[in-house]
């Protein structure tokens, strides 16, 4: 139901009703400055030639060996997962319930890509601990989208292997293959966890680019749409968070669960997310 409320101002959030699709969440949030101005974009194309070209042949992009061991170690703690499954399933003669947690934990993936996609980008600084990295690489990716198409592939998933196999190894070291139902979960949920910077990436390829069987899989909604995507690198800035299949967008945009969060963190904890005041002019059009 759509409605259109008076207009009030909050000044200290700058929080004013306004026109919104359902009366669940009767605000929005300015995520613009008062003195923001629409970027210049003949200039942020000059800028984005100038950054491509540096970009080119920058070494950041390239995999080193310590990002392919990482990719390694990765997929080597989700493969034991998996196994742990298959081989409690075949001793247990369980298979319907391992199946569906596999499901499960597929779609959950996409939820807590979303989540930690919302958190990187809104919180914290090139300066935080264990995060620092993520947050600057995440703030590039906005002003230069396509760049992200560059990065070889161990030098994107290196960072989230290195989380898979420092959270996920333990566990299957410690259950053995006692708990088939928790490591299918654990195994498909990890590795579409893992493997969402390559989604994502694939996200920001042209059709004509990318492998038929990837345009099927986003076309298909099993991984993330290349439109779907696309809309969190446009105004407002603030949606479609998730990256694995981007089922859990239209729920979560719809029913403005970040942005509750961001009211909930900025009362209790006085912090205000980046989506606020940014994007500025420096955020470029998805190309
Ligand atoms: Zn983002
Ligand atoms: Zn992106």
């Amino acid at each position: 139901m759509s409605i259109f409320l008076p207009r009030h101002s909050f000044g200290l959030l700058n929080i004013r009703p306004s026109r919104i699709k359902s009366d669940r969440f009767p605000f929005t949030l300015s995520t613009r400055s008062s003195t923001a101005t629409t970027p210049n974009l003949s200039t942020d194309n000059a800028v984005r030639l100038d950054s491509a070209k540096t970009l080119k042949d920058d070494q950041s992009l390239r995999s080193t060996w310590s990002h392919r061991a990482w990719v390694a170690c990765g997929c080597t703690t989700v493969l034991i997962s998996l196994a742990e499954a298959v081989s409690g399933g075949a001793s247990s003669h369980v298979w319907v319930e391992p199946v569906l947690a596999g499901y499960i934990g597929y779609v959950m993936a996409d939820l807590g890509s979303g989540a930690y996609h919302w958190a990187i980008d809104n919180y914290g600084s090139t300066e935080t601990p264990i995060f620092g990295n993520q947050i600057e690489a995440f703030q590039g990716h906005h002003k230069w989208p396509r760049t992200i198409t560059r990065r070889e592939f161990a030098n994107n998933l290196q960072a989230l292997s290195r989380a898979v196999t420092f959270t996920v190894l333990p566990m299957d070291i410690m259950l053995y293959n006692d708990h088939p139902i928790l490591h299918v979960f654990v195994g498909v949920g990890s590795g579409c966890v893992m493997f969402s910077q390559q989604f994502h990436a694939w996200a920001h390829g042209t059709k004509s680019e990318l492998p038929p069987l990837v345009v099927a899989l986003q076309d298909a909604g099993i991984l993330i749409s290349r439109s779907q995507h696309g809309a969190h690198h446009r105004p407002p800035y603030n949606r479609n968070y998730c990256i694995v299949s981007g089922v859990w967008n239209e729920l979560l945009d719809e029913w403005y669960v970040f942005e509750a969060l961001e009211l909930v963190l900025f009362f209790k904890l006085g912090v205000k997310p980046r989506s606020w005041s940014e994007p500025n002019s420096e955020w470029t059009q998805q190309e």
